[in-house]
């Protein structure tokens, strides 16, 4: 049963709580989340739970009826995010807003072609890598894999580019050779049910991916996972990698069902492997695909640089161009599910340290709204729930707040794919000399009506959002005429107006994530016209700190990718005819190509303008800042003001 403390519940009352369950045998885990303390206890439900219900400090008593509980959704209400570090200061997270690729030989063959698929991989984007050092073969005559030798070469090839390795552990009596090696020990198909094994790898409390047996139902991997969790470890990652069934043209039958039906049973992590799953290597890339649109927090997908030569699996080794262009469609697909995808610093060095000067504890990032807003999602997106989000009251204020060193970054709303520029931060980014661009994200925008409970689409009389929100969703507010429409500052305020209301006549458009922080229920979500509704937001940092290389210091600190792909810079030209042109002139002898050109009035100017410009930076240009200075310096020559604003990894 899982017991949910009052606020307020005293230790003592606590301790007493415990003690009746344990004296009825029960084993109890107390997790602390953001909102209550849950105690999980596991054992035979040998009593009423109204007893456990009436002690002093126990707000709410949920029985569990299913055979795992640990692993339930009811446990853990949150996602759970498993963290497993990269040894430079960088964290890979399984779990959260980013989706994984986790990529690499079937099995570890010898040091150079570990060195070679490492450098194939991590440059495509994988976060980890995997190979196998004791391979269970279906044959014993089949290669059995390196054993401590092929754990050496994952290890040095991981450490070169900063993967976290991943590698599968066959045997209980192996785990003293492979603890130093090891990142993520995988339990494979085959010992999916090996329960003597998982309860000492649980009892290691390391991060463990866990793969479906053969043949195991949903449930038997939940249990598999609920002997690893009642062990002691709670990074536990499942595994989805295709079942038997009578199907002879794929390997196995890849259940992607399994993702939504698994996401509502449990709070673990759920990755994708569809190399196992399909078997052949052009059918895998749609695979992978599939399990990021179904939903999987990522992917383990073997790649061999010479997969004609690979020892094992070679039909399903993806060739590295494969693998790369998989990845690039993945980075397009992750937005429409709400998520991006996770990159970490491959190049070699020391990590850069947080500029002196900033006493904080917690990196912070302002944004403009309330709790709830758009930004703060498009915060946890970027920065994956390594920094706190601070709310403040206006867009100017969030300029401020970065320079003033309140707040270490911003997120600043600039274009939407629908309504177009926000012309107010562009005016922000040419005022405040002080700040950088360092990065950018673009978040899938997706409006829901809501209202209180016992509300419905017949008893609503008046709607609130942001006037924006309001005009994306023209077409269901057309469908219903006669709803009074009233702007609020932002829509979470609108949603916060509606919350204090609790009346079934109101109702707010907003992100579903306001129903939960303000009481609401969702009676429609994806009400916007056209739901290719993105909205771009850059990050800024302060570079009066230490220079512009301030910003960049942050963003490797914490782990984006490092190649820069976008510059963004502000130029005003003479007012004299082809002056425009002459610029324009500029980019294209340099080959420089402009995504976007806006241009503002500049204040105190009168038919005087700014022009913004985004230029795409492709790989083949080398040191990427300077190309984009020297380009800036040619324009000065023409222009009256020229300044960049930042050179950044961006989407
Ligand atoms: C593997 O990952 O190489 C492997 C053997 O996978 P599975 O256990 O899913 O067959
Ligand atoms: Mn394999």
């Amino acid at each position: 049963m899982i017991i949910v403390l009052k606020h307020d519940a005293s230790d003592a009352e606590k301790a007493a709580i415990k003690n009746v369950l344990a004296g009825r045998n029960f084993k109890v885990n107390e997790v602390k989340g953001e909102e209550s303390t849950i105690l999980a206890a596991v054992g035979k439900l040998a009593m009423d739970i109204r007893e456990v219900a009436v002690l002093p400090g126990v707000a709410n008593v949920i029985p569990i009826s299913k055979p795992y509980k640990l692993a339930s959704r009811e446990f853990r209400p949150e996602n759970t995010v498993v963290e497993i570090p990269n040894g430079r200061g960088q964290i890979v997270r399984v779990g959260g807003s980013r989706v994984v690729a986790i990529a690499g030989p079937c099995a570890v063959e010898s040091r150079q072609q570990m060195l070679d698929a490492a450098a194939a991989v991590a440059h495509a984007g994988a976060v980890m890598l995997r190979g196998g050092a004791y391979k269970p073969r279906t044959s014993p005559y089949a290669f059995q894999g390196l054993g401590e030798e092929g754990l050496q070469y994952l290890k040095e090839a991981g450490e070169k580019y900063g993967l976290p390795v991943v590698t599968e552990i066959v045997a209980a009596e192996n785990i003293p050779v492979m603890a130093d090696y090891v990142d993520v020990y995988q339990v494979g198909a085959r010992n999916m049910q090996n329960f003597e094994l998982l309860k000492k790898l649980g009892a290691l409390g390391k991060p463990v991916i866990l793969k479906r047996g053969l043949s195991a139902t949903i449930e038997e991997l939940l249990m598999a996972a609920e002997y690893l969790l009642s062990a002691g470890t709670d990074k536990v990652i499942l595994c989805e990698r295709g079942i038997r069934t009578y199907e002879k043209a794929t390997r196995n039958t890849l259940d992607l069902s399994a993702i939504p039906i698994m996401r509502s049973m449990t709070h673990l992590p759920i990755i994708v492997d569809p190399s196992h799953a399909v078997g052949i290597r052009d059918k895998i890339p749609p695979m992978g695909l599939a399990a990021i649109a179904s939903g999987a927090d990522g992917i383990i997908v073997e790649v061999h640089c010479h997969p004609e030569k690979a020892l094992s699996d070679a039909a399903q080794a993806l060739y590295p161009a494969q693998f790369e262009k998989l990845m690039r469609d993945i980075e397009a697909l992750a937005p429409v599910v709400g998520k991006s995808v996770a990159h970490i610093r491959t190049a070699q060095g020391p990590v850069a340290e947080k500029p002196a000067g900033t006493k904080k504890e917690r990196i912070t990032c302002a944004f403009s709204g309330k709790k709830g807003a758009y930004a703060e999602q498009a915060i946890d997106r970027y920065f994956d729930g390594s920094v706190t989000a601070e709310a403040v009251d206006s867009f100017r204020d969030l300029f401020q707040a970065v320079v003033d060193g309140r707040a270490d970054y911003g997120m600043v709303p600039i274009e939407n794919s629908l309504a177009g520029s926000v012309y107010q931060n562009y005016d922000h980014l040419s005022q405040f000399e002080d700040v950088s661009i360092v990065g950018s994200v673009t978040l899938r925008i997706q409006h829901a009506l809501l209202a209180c409970n016992g509300a419905s689409l017949d008893s609503i009389k008046t709607v609130y959002s942001h006037p924006q929100a309001l005009s994306q969703c023209h077409d269901f507010l057309f469908a219903h005429k006669d709803w009074a429409q009233v702007e609020a500052v932002s829509t979470a305020t609108a949603a916060k107006l509606v919350g204090e209301r609790q009346s079934p006549e109101n109702a707010a458009i907003a992100s579903s994530v306001n129903a939960r922080l303000y009481g609401l229920t969702v009676l429609k979500d994806g009400i916007e016209d056209d739901p290719r509704n993105y909205t771009r937001f850059v990050i800024i940092a302060p570079n009066h700190l230490t220079g512009e290389a301030a910003g960049q210091a942050f963003r490797q600190r914490l782990g984006e990718g490092t190649a820069p792909n976008m510059a963004s810079f502000v130029f005003s030209t003479p007012n004299e005819p082809g002056a425009l042109y002459e610029c324009l002139g500029i980019f294209q002898q340099a080959h420089l190509n402009l995504s976007r050109l806006e241009s503002r009035p500049i204040a105190g100017k009168p038919w005087r303008y700014w022009f913004y410009a985004d230029a795409v930076l492709d790989e083949s240009i080398g040191d990427k800042e300077s190309y984009v200075r020297t380009v800036l310096d040619a324009l000065r020559a023409k222009t009256e003001d020229v300044r960049l604003l930042g050179v950044y990894n961006g989407s």
